[in-house]
């Protein structure tokens, strides 16, 4: 009772055990690492946002260059002509200006009077080299509306104050834009001069250069009307959805330029980078993950091992004690003469020798599983007839077997054939199994022994028909010290070290072992050896 307490206590302080070492895993580094990725993955998508707003910044700013570009032009044109009066043959230095520019198809002055009529118009056109003039255009240009009148004044106004604005008055039709802009006093009144502009022309032979510099291989500009789909100029062939930022051009209405970057655009490159950079700390993250399972595990199994060592030197000295005690209590008692009968003396000598025998398979194990460990182990293969060591050992047995009231068979075949083994190995490996069939069949007591061969592996088994090893401790029962914690079993001793013994052996043979085993109706160890490479 005492030792269930024991062990319970034991099992709990290993729990806690493990579970202060999986906390302090996970304090320590999982929980840091994790925060830090969280983190990282957070100032991703913040980095990503700066970089796209410094991309459209940089975007915006070439735009505004060609805007800027646009408008000297176009003040440069205005200021050639805002001296035309003062020229000095005013119809060369047309001719020369519209012929120079040929943007600008025809050039109109005009005044207004106080009460805002238009009066003095005069119209120049340049036709084959000669200038025509008209005095007046054939449309409502100068029929003045109120929105006509205002801007008219405000760009008096400006001119009184020294800045010379351009506005650009009703579009007379799609390739005219009357750029417009108030002349110098000492005119009566206010006199204006109105230049047509071909938007198209405009943007195809002015603008073009200026895009293609400033795009120079890295983007790809474009010139459209109203929508991208309507492009006037491209530096390239794009798109009207890969535009990625836009802006008006300042003075020609419903025209715009867009730009994108040329082959990735920068949300591509960053999105990629940004997926790329998320990859890499999840693959860090998760090899963090596995690499601590591994510790954890590592050391649970450790805590595991140190736990299964402490009940191992508990058990031991219990098989060492037991037929110690034993010997010792049958010597003393022949020694001092209280026996007298013979039989009885016989009896009593057997059993001294029995527990010897006992003793001596107890050592006999620690001494073969030290030696394993070491790597000292040596075995000496010969061929031999693995039924007849089995059968041996099965006599080995006999006396127990009656003794504990077992019935047993071996069933062989014929023409066994001979495997190279070590006799002494295999002798150990029976005797092991044919101990654990004894001391965990507590009702149905029979154990059954078979040899057969089948496809090239001499097989042999030894079958029990006893408690049985619950499906999920199969596959530990191998393992150093490991001893099924079931309740039953606990009141027979064992060193944990038996099948430990047993699987070194069948390996160095090359062999292989299957268990078969259902809780509560027996058990059975197959071992295989190959006969090919073994057989003589
Ligand atoms: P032990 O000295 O404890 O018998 P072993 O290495 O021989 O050590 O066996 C390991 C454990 O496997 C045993 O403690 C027992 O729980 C289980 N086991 C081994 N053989 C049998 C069997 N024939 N029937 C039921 N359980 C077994």
């Amino acid at each position: 009772m005492n030792w269930f307490k024991t062990k319970a206590v034991r099992a709990n302080s290993t729990n806690n055990t493990e579970r202060r070492i999986a906390i302090i895993l996970i304090t320590v580094f999982l929980f840091p690492a994790l925060a830090f990725s969280v983190f990282e993955l957070s100032q991703l998508n913040k980095n990503e946002e700066i970089i796209q707003e410094i991309y459209k910044d940089q975007l915006d700013a070439i735009l505004f260059s060609i805007n800027q570009y646009s408008n000297d032009i176009l003040d440069q044109w205005t200021k050639v002509l805002s001296d035309f009066p003062k020229a000095e043959q005013p119809e060369d230095f047309l001719l020369e200006f519209l012929e120079f520019n040929p943007t600008i198809s025809q050039i109109t002055f005009f005044t207004i009077d106080t009460s805002l009529n238009t009066a003095n118009t005069l119209t120049y056109s340049a036709v084959e080299s000669e200038l025509i003039v008209k005095d007046k255009l054939n449309d409502n240009f100068l029929e003045l509306n109120d929105e006509k009148e205002s801007t008219l004044l405000k760009l008096a106004e400006f001119i009184e104050n020294d800045y010379q604005k351009i506005e650009v008055l009703e579009s007379l039709s799609d390739s005219l834009l009357p750029m417009t802009f108030a002349l110098k006093k000492p005119y009566k009144g206010y006199q204006f001069c109105a230049y047509m502009v071909n938007p198209q022309l405009f943007v195809e032979e002015i603008l073009s250069p200026k895009i293609q510099e400033v795009a120079r291989d890295e983007f790809i500009i474009t010139s459209y009307c109203d929508n991208p789909d309507q492009q006037v100029y491209s530096t390239d062939s794009i798109n009207g959805d890969e535009i990625v930022s836009n802006r008006k051009l300042w003075l020609l209405p419903n025209h715009y330029l867009g730009i994108s970057l040329k082959g990735n655009s920068i949300d591509k490159i960053v999105k990629a980078r940004t997926q790329q950079n998320i990859l890499i700390l999840l693959v860090i993250d998760g090899v963090l993950i596995v690499g601590l399972w591994l510790v954890y595990r590592n050391m649970r199994k450790e805590i595991l091992l140190a736990q299964l060592k402490s009940e191992f030197v508990s058990n031991v000295s219990h098989e060492i004690r037991t037929p110690l005690a034993m010997i010792s209590i049958f010597a003393e008692t022949l020694f001092e003469g209280r026996i007298s009968d013979e039989s009885k003396k016989k009896s009593y000598y057997k059993m001294i020798n029995d527990e010897a025998d006992r003793l001596n398979r107890t050592v006999n194990k620690i001494l073969n599983f030290s030696r394993i460990e070491s790597g000292k182990k040596r075995f000496h293969f010969e061929p031999v007839n693995l039924q007849k060591i089995a059968e041996s050992s099965l006599n080995e047995y006999k006396p127990q077997l009656q003794l504990n009231k077992f019935t047993y068979q071996l069933k062989t075949q014929d023409n066994f054939p001979l495997v190279h083994a070590d006799k002494e190995a295999i002798a150990e490996v029976f005797n092991n199994l044919i101990d654990n069939a004894i001391k965990y069949s507590l009702n149905k007591k029979e154990i059954v022994l078979k040899s057969y061969t089948k496809s090239n592996y001499a097989i042999l088994s030894v079958q029990d028909f006893g408690i049985g090893i619950p499906e999920k401790f199969q596959k530990d029962i191998f393992d150093k010290f490991y001893r099924v914690p079931n309740n039953d079993i606990h009141d027979t001793k064992g060193t944990g070290l038996g099948l430990t013994l047993v699987k070194h052996i069948v390996d160095a043979h090359k062999g292989k072992i299957v268990l078969k085993s259902t809780e509560n109706k027996g058990s059975t160890f197959l071992l295989y050896f190959p006969i090919s490479q073994l057989t003589l």
